[in-house]
């Protein structure tokens, strides 16, 4: 493809991207093709001669897009959301454009220069404490691929920090804390790293959220017997509920363990915190009094095009501790001196995507009143699915809704509780067969139940509404089938 035939070929591509766009809402939300469809249609080796662009573009529209989820679809409610805007599609195409892998300052100096401001200014957005800041120079900011990795690279650094400190002690007296409603994400780093993982219990009167007495109880027990939890995983807004762990209790419970490390997963939850009345829901004051490590996916809520994690650590030594290695061809003279940031410390790969472009255009075309606006909004569209649902008779709230989340179940009185897991499982099922809405399920010690989350730019109140008389149908037709067989 020449420079005339992309000028071409891009201009096609933008206006088929708006046609997808005006014909969204008219789309299954979730993808109706079986397993294998698309081995099935694709020959099984790369082309002998080079084909047409056309036809590959055409093909995109006929083979791929069917095999979509429609993350963006005014209806999806499943999972979390996943951002997508325009000037983040944008973003994209402009980094892509002058593709370069990033990994120190003289790589591309503008990457990590822009990189450590968009950081900077997200962590003024969110109201972090100013040691956060890359102008601080003492810690900072960096875009990572996913919460997964931010945590790993904080488990890294926890570990290292503590084994410098702690030099007698050995890999396998190491325990990395998490609760029983930690993302999978804390057992995976312990996979990864080859290091046990204790899952803190729980429960239902405190929300799922860790308590610092249970945390207390915890170090004691594990330092009782010689084992040596250095790193807790908290989670501000947990994936199956939007749990909240006591971070102002666990901050006091930890005081007397300096070497703990507290990474706060903020994945989802996290970007809220763009409006004031939000920080204290997600412990702003204690994330800036205790955290050694704090990640928000703004690919998720907050507007930016996966990927997009950012992380803000308050040591960037620790960092650069844990994962600097430079050989020779690596040397520069500005980093050598110190005087500029070399990212490629501060994650685990040495290529790194020049992410920040399009956080830029995202946070600048918005701005704070723009970003707040839409924030404001999802969760005002949450509310009101969450007050149909406390109002009904047939369903109720598993917890309290937490911003833009509500799980619930139906739990008409007739039924005794311990037939109410089935009741939801084949509700639950009907609605998963359904092609215009997408839910996802959980379990809550043993409680089933549906999760609803909002978060797609394009849902209105009437989405709301329809999804609810959605709920009101499938419940109808579930609890007959259930009277029919019993
Ligand atoms: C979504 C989510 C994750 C996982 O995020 P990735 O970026 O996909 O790794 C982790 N923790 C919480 C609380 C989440 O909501």
């Amino acid at each position: 493809m020449d420079i005339e035939q992309f000028r071409k070929a891009g201009y096609q591509a933008i206006d088929r991207i708006c046609d997808y766009y005006y014909s969204l809402q008219g789309k299954p939300v979730a993808s109706q093709v079986e397993p294998g469809y698309l081995r099935k249609a694709l020959p099984p080796s790369v082309p002998t001669v080079g084909e047409d662009f056309q036809v590959i573009a055409d093909d995109y529209q006929k083979l791929i897009l069917p095999g979509l989820t429609h993350w963006q679809h005014p209806s999806f409610f499943a999972y979390f959301p996943t951002a997508c805007t325009f000037e983040g599609i944008l973003g994209e195409l402009y980094a892509t454009s002058a593709s370069n892998p990033g990994f120190n300052w003289s790589a591309s100096p503008a990457c990590t220069e822009l990189e450590a401001i968009v950081t900077d200014w997200a962590a003024k957005l969110l109201g972090l404490d100013a040691a956060f800041y890359n102008s601080s120079e003492v810690g900072g900011g960096v875009v990572q691929t996913t919460a997964s990795d931010s945590v790993l690279v904080a488990v890294v650094a926890a570990r290292a920090r503590y084994l410098s400190q702690h030099p007698e002690v050995s890999m396998e007296e190491l325990v990395i804390y998490t609760t029983t409603q930690t993302h999978s994400l804390g057992k995976k780093a312990g996979l990864v790293l080859g290091l046990s993982v204790r899952a803190l219990e729980v429960s239902f009167q405190d929300n799922f959220g860790l308590r610092g007495e249970a945390l207390r109880k915890a170090l004691e027990e594990d330092g009782a017997v010689g084992r040596k939890p250095f790193v807790l995983i908290a989670t501000v807004g947990s994936t199956s509920s939007g749990a909240v762990d006591y971070l102002e209790e666990i901050g006091q419970a930890v005081a007397s363990y300096p070497f703990l490390w507290l990474h706060v997963d903020a994945a989802w939850a996290g970007v809220s915190m763009a409006c004031p009345e939000y920080r204290e829901p997600c412990q702003l004051t204690a994330v800036n009094k205790y955290a050694d490590s704090f990640c928000t996916n703004f690919h998720k809520w907050g507007l930016i095009n996966f990927d997009s994690s950012f992380m803000w650590v308050r040591q960037r030594q620790n960092l650069i501790n844990a994962l600097d290695i430079t050989p020779e061809f690596l040397r520069t003279k500005h980093g050598d001196a110190g005087t500029v940031i070399d990212y490629r410390n501060w994650h685990l790969g040495l290529g790194r995507r020049f992410r920040s472009l399009k956080a830029w255009f995202v946070l600048r075309s918005y701005g704070v009143e723009g970003f707040q606006k839409y924030i404001r909004d999802t969760v005002k569209h949450n509310e009101a699915f969450a007050k149909l649902i406390s109002e009904s008779a047939q369903f109720a709230l598993v917890v309290p809704p937490f911003l833009a989340l509500t799980v619930f179940r139906l739990e008409p009185r007739s039924l005794p509780k311990d037939k109410l897991n089935e009741l939801n499982r084949a509700f639950y099922s009907r609605l998963s067969a359904r092609s215009d809405i997408a839910l996802t399920q959980t379990d809550l010690n043993g409680t089933f139940c549906i999760r609803l989350a909002v978060g797609a730019a394009r849902t209105t109140e009437e989405d709301i509404t329809r999804a609810y008389a959605i709920m009101c149908d499938e419940a109808a037709v579930t609890l007959k089938e259930w009277d029919e067989s019993s």
